[in-house]
């Protein structure tokens, strides 16, 4: 069997992947807050740990792989959505969600096998609190259910730094009803205009972190095996579901293995609606931009750096992916390639891995088809943007007027036609043999009306 090798977060090392149970391999992912569109950034953790799902369901058996990614459809972003707006919450939630949904199914991410709602475990939560309480190691005060982090003696473990590190670098909140400014919300009051649910300390909500920490015990038990998400999540998310998750079930380990993804950059810059340089999945899409290319240059570097989304990279991988689907339009699915399995298994080498998709297109066809399918690309749902395009009517026009051109010793009309193709991404090539077209990166066939 192959071993799949993972840098852990936690230990700072590539470590072998061992299961609790091989049988039923578990992972939990944050997911995102449904309030907007997603941006390009979101989609970068959404890819990684899909090619870390399809590498684990390959390994040990599809039916052998559970794999949870919550939506928090409770925030105070949502409720300030629905403040400007006058729109229900519940209309926006379902709303983001639906758009999220359509928006990675382009990127040909498979869907997790579950996908909670915050708002629908509200009373796992709530007996969390109630048991964190119970233990010491939560307070409350003036209708707020606080976390004690002193209680917690392992906290800043999964960053490696101490607690007063911590308060020294981080803006923590200083609050009356606060022990300690390290102490974080677990539950908080709501007036009449914001959501809430009856619980023992009154009408209110929870705090972030608790969703994480109650859904994933509730779905995947007190230890499981990998927890994903984005390295801002680090701190502090992530400490702060592993002391709640701990102190409430101190007979698990919570997550055995934690994996980070890298931020994504555009232009070398940080994407930020400041810079003016943020967009959405969406608008790529809306530009013609296939999910496909969008995935491939995604996947291009590896989780654990910056990843940097350029035009160039847009336009190189088009053109790739043209070239592949032209290679596999008619071919069966063989056998995913071995190395190519290895090389994703060596701490999810995406970038290493579709080097080897460029050497496998130069050899058996059935091979690199399963091979490119095994990591998403080539699939049937994502081809329609690279299908249908025939360029014979037109490479014949250019052909004739070429021929004309040659009898008056007037190119111009050439050129012109020549240059309308080009504006189109058509990539043109003349010779004495004739005239041949293809589609180039940024080909967009709309262009081509009226030529
Ligand atoms: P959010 O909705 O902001 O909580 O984010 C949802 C997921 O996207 C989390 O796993 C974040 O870590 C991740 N994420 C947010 N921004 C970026 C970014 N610029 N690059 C990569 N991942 C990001
Ligand atoms: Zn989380």
């Amino acid at each position: 069997m192959t071993t799949i090798r993972l840098h852990n977060t936690k230990s700072r090392k590539k470590e072998d992947f061992v299961p609790i149970d091989p049988q039923n391999v578990r992972m939990y992912v944050c997911g995102p807050t449904v309030y907007d569109r997603a941006h390009l950034g979101n989609a970068r953790p959404v890819l990684v740990f899909d090619i870390l799902y399809r590498l684990l369901r390959h390994v040990y058996g599809e039916k052998s792989v559970t794999y949870v990614r919550n939506f928090t459809d409770v925030d105070d972003k949502i409720n300030a959505r629905a403040a400007a707006t006058g729109r229900p919450i519940r209309d926006i939630t379902d709303e983001t969600i639906g758009w999220y949904h359509d928006d990675m199914d382009s990127l040909g991410a498979m869907r997790p096998d579950q996908e909670p709602r915050a708002t629908e475990w509200i009373g796992a939560m709530i007996t969390m609190i109630e048991d964190l309480i119970a233990k010491g190691h939560a307070y409350e005060k003036e209708g707020h259910v606080l976390f004690r982090v002193r209680s917690y003696e392992n906290y800043g473990a999964l960053s490696g730094r101490s607690v007063d590190d911590m308060i020294a670098g981080a803006r923590v909140e200083v609050a009356p009803f606060k022990e300690d400014p390290m102490d974080f919300v677990l539950w908080k009051p709501s007036d009449a205009d914001t959501p809430g649910w009856d619980s023992p300390w009154g009408y209110g909500r929870p705090g972030w972190h608790i969703e994480c920490s109650a859904m994933s015990y509730e779905l995947l038990g007190a230890s499981f095996d990998i927890h994903g998400g984005g390295n801002d999540l680090q701190f502090p998310h992530h400490e702060n579901e592993i002391a709640q998750s701990c102190c409430a079930h101190p007979e698990g380990g919570f997550a055995n293995y934690w994996l980070h993804n890298e931020m994504l950059q555009v232009e070398g810059k940080k994407m930020s609606k400041s810079l003016g340089n943020f967009f959405t999945v969406r608008d790529l899409l809306d530009q013609g931009i296939p999910g496909e290319v969008v995935r491939l240059v995604m996947l291009g570097t590896h989780y654990g750096k910056p990843m940097d989304w350029t035009d160039k990279k847009r336009a190189e991988a088009e053109q790739t992916l043209r070239n592949w689907r032209n290679l596999t339009a008619d071919v069966d699915v063989g056998e995913v390639d071995a190395e190519l399995v290895d090389t994703l298994a060596d701490d999810l080498n995406t970038a290493g891995a579709i080097a080897r998709l460029y050497v496998l297109a130069k050899g058996d066809a059935a091979t690199f088809k399963a091979s490119a399918r095994f990591m998403g690309f080539l699939t049937d749902e994502l081809g329609e943007w690279a299908a249908g395009v025939d360029l014979t009517a037109y490479a014949d026009k250019l052909a004739a007027v070429r021929a004309a051109a040659m009898e008056t010793k007037d190119f111009s009309a050439v050129d012109a036609l020549k240059k309308a193709l080009m504006d189109a991404g058509v990539e043109v090539r003349m010779s004495k043999a004739g005239v041949e077209l293809l589609p180039g990166a940024g080909f967009d066939a709309a262009k081509l009306e009226g030529l």
